[in-house]
């Protein structure tokens, strides 16, 4: 076995990944996956690097000297899943924030490279728990994108959380919803990094969903609570019910329950303060 194959991070990656097949959610080459590790998790021999730099379009300062396991471009899950050696790459972001180096592993990361360090560089500033970033293809989410209502993510969480008693437990400050973007702009990144800030679920209008978390098994665990929910919205759809959800008093009941009523009042506070600028 390889120093990079003992890295211990890559089975987390196998896991996830082997999920996300199964679960048809990245078809084909679709999705992209990044996770930080410390450097206590880097084995000493793969700690530096001789490769060339690589400028980035932004500096991403919080995480200089920071290592980040990142898919490579044209990756499948389902392949990922059996041979992560082949299809994660290790890399070291410069000490002035500016450009990376790889260092093992593949090493042509996804082309959405520059949307990853903007959303790893985020975490470091307002929530440095978190580590993990999956972008991922869930047709029930992708739906919701298609209906102008929920463009608005305030109604988008109040109607899609509050159909399952759990889903608003587990995600109090709601899911968020960004208008369209080219897949893989560097815009489309820095939109989701300023989301995070916020909210740990976001869609991608007629795209896609991007999940953070603390872990990669935490990130995919909220997808999995949201595409549940959403799978409820048009179960009754299809069948023809109205979709009227939990009654707010219940809501409140288990917010208040499970000590989380300021995180789900104050969660659109946030979007209500950037719409008064
Ligand atoms: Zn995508």
């Amino acid at each position: 076995m390889s120093d990079f194959e003992a890295i211990k991070q890559l089975d987390q990656f196998s896991e996830v990944c082997d999920w996300l097949a199964f679960k048809g959610w990245s078809e084909a080459e679709g999705g992209n996956l990044s996770l930080r590790i410390d450097k206590e998790d880097v084995p000493e021999s793969l700690r530096s690097s001789e490769s060339a730099a690589t400028q980035l379009p932004l500096e991403v300062t919080a995480i200089a000297d920071m290592y980040l396991l990142i898919t490579g471009s044209g990756t499948r899950s389902r392949d990922i899943s059996h041979t992560p050696e082949a299809d994660l790459g290790l890399y070291k972001i410069a000490a002035d924030g500016k450009s990376y180096q790889w260092i093992a592993g593949n090493d042509k990361p996804t082309s959405e490279m520059p949307s990853h360090c903007a959303i790893q560089n985020e975490f470091m500033v307002s929530r440095p728990d978190f580590r993990a970033v999956v972008h991922t293809h869930p047709v029930k989410l992708i739906s919701l994108t298609h209906i102008p209502e929920f463009h608005d993510p305030k109604v988008l969480s109040d109607t899609i959380l509050g159909l399952q008693s759990e889903a608003r437990i587990q995600l109090p400050e709601g899911i968020g919803h960004l208008p369209f973007q080219v897949p893989g702009s560097l815009e489309l990144g820095i939109l989701s990094a300023e989301e995070i800030k916020y909210r740990n679920v976001i869609l991608w209008h007629m795209h896609g969903a991007l999940s953070v978390g603390t872990s990669l098994s935490h990130a995919f665990d909220q997808l999995e609570v949201v595409e549940k929910a959403a799978d409820i919205f048009w179960t009754l759809k299809k069948a023809g019910y109205a979709v009227d959800g939990m009654r707010q008093q219940d809501l409140d009941q288990s917010m208040d329950y499970f000590g989380r009523t300021d995180r789900y009042k104050n969660a659109f506070s946030d979007k209500i303060e950037r719409d008064k600028k």
